[in-house]
């Protein structure tokens, strides 16, 4: 019997029924119950896929209403006190979610380094926790009504803890062995289940460079869960990176199987034979969960026929990566994607096939496929074959000229640059700016969509636009703000905007994909070379700065940030892509100084999402990454001002790379963290100008005058008057003009008694 698995599947629905349903229930559109028989219909839906592909380890417990480590924080009645007193189970999951009147909801982060975003976890230490198992049980029997026997996913003790944070003691462990016990009594209730029931706990922290007493920990929690119950097959799952150091330690513990990633884990090959010896069931995840080219299936087979030259094909399982929520779900409403573009994607649906034929070939040989599998196969040999040779991704200009680029330095020092900057730019002292966008207006959104459907002319919409740019640029000089921009009216997403302009991107019409809770994102496809074909942003800016005798700034995203909110290809190293993405923002800056622009921003807000999980490859990142950016820069003539700007604060460990960007103003979001995390920019020296948010934009609130001129004055204590610029901490395309109004005026007003 071929034996193959799936980490997990997505939940939000192929046509995001999950989003929408939610979003109904939130506004009270819909009852409680429509809200659950949506969501039962799609757990429905997706076992019945898997089923379908003869997949033989399908999940329960992998769906959610918002997020699996909220699920499993509920599992184990991690509740904060705050949400403690709402009686309804279904009311205080949400609220811990999103906050309501009287509640700050729960605060969210990044899934390792994927765009998907959990629901941290929040320990105290007079909590007392509770096993909650309805949920699991529901799933697990909802399953098997359906005829399926799922294994059922949890988040596993080291994972759940390392990822949480602790609110009013030191030491996050210090729970441990409280929440061990609830562990164990779940093993315990889930062993009365069935006969056997197989539990896949995930543990991605192994992923990451670990400590000691981590790995000590993982030893103690599967020495004893491997033990509770005859009945209980417990799984351990790693992915994103490899996990040597515990996958040692978990041969040592009774556990059945190890599930490891060998795309974005090929180290991992380095320990097959610590399992071979421990006799361990292997998962080897092998089909990509978290991009959406097709697999080469052949390579596939090559790979896992090395596996098994070391641990026996008796012990292997063939699997996905990780779970597929990090890639769209099927392809099967991609109308207008190009024909040969979509012969070469595989999204979640479709995974499910290539992983099934995958293990069927390994275990059974070719010959075992039958003819709808023979033809699928040939299809997918067919894809790889073609792709590998198209023109669409061999674009012989692009490729030479990334080999030509040899320099990527500006034309003199900074210390240089600065004073030709201040004579061309005359600015003020604490000179002010915001950081691109104005509020983005439903007329605004919809006219955007009436020109993309061409409801309306050209000219009507560049009317509009124009309109639009001529009422941002008058109420910046109203407020007499000393930076202006022309808002950013005509991009629906600072990414998007540009794939869409450059050669090499395509865009699925459906391909959504979590974020968090019932938000998606479709990010772009890069598929080929990249290039720029015509200037994508200059007659814009150049607009606006034809309106004004102030400096408009332009605005453009950065190579890096392009790159990692995209899918990128995986036919190339990423350095390339970032390259090549580098060399056509280099022309479009090239073309914006040459129309006159004094000022360009090159916003990097992904920067450092892109960070590897491993330290030891962190140094191979920085540097194509800053390379990429400075081969995007360092076309700027050195009297042409170059900012960046970056979405978070906590820059202690990238300092010297952001110094190494060598940008002459970044901007910044430190309004959130507090000038703790500023400090850091004094203890290195560094030189350059720099723009901290003094207020936060992701709020509705207006800041008062007092409050922006106390958040200067905290700036003036860690940095000196004339490296500072004065700025909100992101772009205000979120919020409403109501709210920028008046918070961008108290802001010029506060800087006024500074100067
Ligand atoms: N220039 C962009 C804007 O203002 C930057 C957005 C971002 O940093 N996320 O919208
Ligand atoms: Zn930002």
């Amino acid at each position: 019997m071929p034996k193959n698995w799936v980490i997990g599947f997505p939940r939000i629905g192929e046509q995001r029924e999950l989003k929408k349903a939610l979003e109904s229930y939130w506004s009270g559109d819909i009852k409680v119950e429509e809200l659950l028989n949506v969501a039962s219909m799609l757990k429905k839906r997706h076992w019945n896929y898997q089923k379908k592909a003869s997949i033989s380890y399908i999940s329960s417990n992998d769906f959610s209403l918002y997020d699996n480590m909220l699920d499993m924080s509920v599992t184990l009645g991690a509740i904060p006190k705050r949400f403690q007193d709402i009686n309804n189970s279904l009311e205080r999951y949400f609220a811990m979610a999103r906050g309501d009147k009287k509640r700050v909801a729960m605060s969210m982060t990044k899934w390792l380094n994927t765009n998907y975003h959990y629901i941290v976890p929040e320990l105290s230490k007079n909590d007392s926790y509770k096993l909650n198992i309805s949920k699991i049980k529901e799933e697990y029997f909802e399953a098997k009504n359906e005829g399926i026997n799922t294994k059922i996913n949890l988040v596993g003790i080291v994972t759940y803890i390392a990822f949480a944070k602790a609110v009013d003691f030191e030491d996050k462990f210090d729970v441990f062995d409280k929440l061990l016990s609830v562990y164990e009594e779940l093993i315990k209730e889930i062993s009365t289940f069935d006969n056997e029931v197989i539990v896949q706990f995930d543990e991605p922290l192994f992923a990451k460079d670990i400590t000691p007493k981590e790995l000590s920990l993982l030893k103690i929690a599967y020495s004893k869960l491997s033990n509770i119950s005859k009945n209980v097959k417990i799984a351990v799952a790693t992915y994103f990176e490899h996990s040597c150091e515990a996958v040692k330690v978990l041969c040592h513990t009774d556990i059945w199987a190890l599930g490891l990633d060998f795309v974005y884990g090929k180290k991992n090959q380095e320990i097959l034979e610590d399992i071979k010896k421990s006799n361990k069931t292997l998962i080897a995840g092998v089909i990509d969960g978290r991009n959406v080219w097709v697999s080469n299936i052949d390579e596939k087979i090559e790979l896992l026929r090395y596996i098994s030259s070391i641990v026996s094909k008796e012990k292997l399982i063939v699997s996905t990566s990780c779970s597929l929520l990090h890639v769209p779900f099927t392809l099967k409403y991609e109308k207008k994607l190009n024909k040969d573009i979509k012969e070469w994607l595989s999204f979640a649906v479709e995974k499910l096939d290539e992983l099934s034929i995958t293990a069927k070939i390994y275990f059974e040989g070719e010959n075992s496929l039958n003819e709808k599998e023979k033809e699928f196969l040939a299809k997918n040999r067919r894809a790889v074959h073609f792709r590998a040779i198209s023109d669409k991704i061999h674009n012989d200009v692009v490729k030479q000229r990334i080999k030509s680029v040899k320099s990527f330095d500006r034309d003199l020092p900074f210390e240089k640059r600065i004073k030709l900057q201040k004579e061309v730019l005359n600015l003020p002292v604490l000179p002010t700016t915001t950081i691109g966008s104005f509020p983005q207006t439903t007329t605004l959104r919809r006219v955007r969509r009436e020109y993309k459907n061409q409801i309306i002319s050209k000219e009507e919409y560049n009317k509009f636009i124009k309109n639009y740019i001529d009422e941002c640029i008058s109420f910046q000089e109203e407020i007499e703000l000393d930076v202006l921009v022309h808002g950013e009216p005509e991009r629906n997403d600072m990414v998007e905007y540009f794939g869409e302009l450059l050669e090499g991107f395509a865009f699925s019409t459906n391909g959504w994909v979590q974020s968090y809770g019932s938000r998606c994102v479709k990010p772009p496809l890069l598929y080929g070379n990249v290039s720029r074909e015509a200037p994508m942003t200059v007659e814009w800016i150049k607009y606006a700065q034809s309106k004004t005798q102030k400096v408009v700034k332009g605005m453009l995203t950065g190579p890096v940030t392009i790159l990692n909110w995209s899918f990128v290809r995986d036919d190339q190293p990423k350095s390339i892509t970032a390259k090549e993405i580098a060399l056509a923002i280099a022309d479009e800056i090239d073309d914006l100084q040459k129309a006159g622009i004094k000022i360009i921003q090159v916003d990097e807000a992904a920067f450092k999402e892109g960070y590897p999980l491993r330290s030891s490859k962190i140094k191979e990142y920085e540097k194509w990454a800053v390379e990429s950016f400075k081969i995007s820069t360092s076309v700027a003539k050195a009297k042409t001002q170059i900012h960046t700007h970056m979405c978070y604060s906590d820059f202690n460990d990238i300092i010297q790379t952001i110094e190494d960007m060598d940008a002459d103003v970044i901007t910044i979001e430190t309004s959130r963290s507090g000038n703790r995390l500023l400090k850091v920019f004094k203890e290195v020296g560094y030189q350059k100008e720099i723009g901290p948010g003094v207020y936060d934009i992701h709020s509705p609130r207006i800041p008062s005058v007092d409050e922006i001129k106390e958040q200067i004055s905290k700036l003036l204590e860690v940095l000196p008057k004339k490296q500072l610029w004065i700025n909100p901490d992101c772009g205000l395309k979120t919020r409403k003009w109501e709210e920028v109004k008046p918070s961008l005026k108290n802001m010029v007003e506060a800087v006024k008694s500074f100067r």
